[in-house]
C-alpha cells in the first residue's frame, strides 16, 4: 500500500506515512478514482509517499480497513417508504381478509342489518390499519431523519481522519492529539 499525503503526523513529523483513513479503504477495495491512482505514484516516485506493506503494529492492511469501515447509510423501513408491488399486493390482501370477514358473519347475522353493519366494520378496520400506520410511519421517519444527521456527521468527521502507517495511530486534524486505530468509533 502506498501511503503519504499532504498531512503531517503529529507524532512523527512526517508525511511520507500519513494517509486518509477513507483512502485507505478505497486502496483495499480498489475502488481508488484513476486520479487518486496517479497521484498516489507521483508521491511515491517523488519520495513524497512511501510503500508500506503492513503497517507498523501488526495488522495487515485489510484488518486495517475493516477497523476503520464506515457503517453503511441508515434505510428508511420498507414499509414507511414501500415500493409499489408492496403497496398493491398489502392493499389487496387487506381487502381480501376483510371481505372475508364480512362474509363469515353474515353467516351469523340476519341480512336487514347486515349492510350497515359490514359498512361500520369496514370503515372501522380500514381506518385502524390507516391511523397505525401512519403513527408508525412517523415515528420511523423521524427516527430515520435523526440516524441520518448522525451518520452524515460522522462521515464527515471519518474523512478528516488520518492514519500514520509509522506510528499506527490515527488523528483529526489540526488536533495533535492521537488515538490507536481503533478508538476511530470514539471519533466519529
Ligand atoms: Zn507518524
Amino acid at each position: 500500500m502506498i501511503v503519504g499525503g499532504d498531512i503531517t503526523c503529529p507524532r512523527c513529523q512526517n508525511k511520507d506515512s500519513t494517509q486518509r483513513v477513507s483512502l485507505i479503504a478505497k486502496q483495499v477495495d480498489g475502488t481508488l478514482s484513476p486520479q487518486e491512482v496517479e497521484s498516489l505514484m507521483d508521491r511515491l516516485n517523488s519520495g513524497e509517499a512511501q510503500q508500506w506493506n503492513k503497517p507498523n503494529g501488526g495488522a495487515t492492511w485489510e484488518q486495517l480497513e475493516k477497523t476503520f469501515r464506515f457503517r453503511p447509510k441508515p434505510r428508511l423501513p420498507w414499509w414507511v417508504n414501500p415500493s409499489a408491488s408492496t403497496i398493491r399486493f398489502g392493499g389487496f390482501a387487506i381487502v381480501v381478509g376483510i371481505l372475508a370477514l364480512l362474509y363469515f358473519l353474515s353467516s351469523l347475522i340476519p341480512p336487514p342489518v347486515l349492510g350497515l353493519l359490514a359498512f361500520l366494520i369496514l370503515l372501522f378496520f380500514l381506518s385502524l390499519v390507516g391511523y397505525q400506520f401512519s403513527v408508525g410511519a412517523g415515528k420511523a421517519r423521524r427516527a430515520y431523519e435523526a440516524e441520518m444527521v448522525a451518520w452524515s456527521n460522522a462521515r464527515t468527521n471519518w474523512t478528516r481522519t488520518w492514519y500514520c502507517a509509522r506510528d499506527n495511530v490515527i488523528f483529526v486534524p489540526p488536533s495533535l492529539q492521537t488515538f490507536a486505530p481503533d478508538k476511530i468509533s470514539t471519533l466519529l
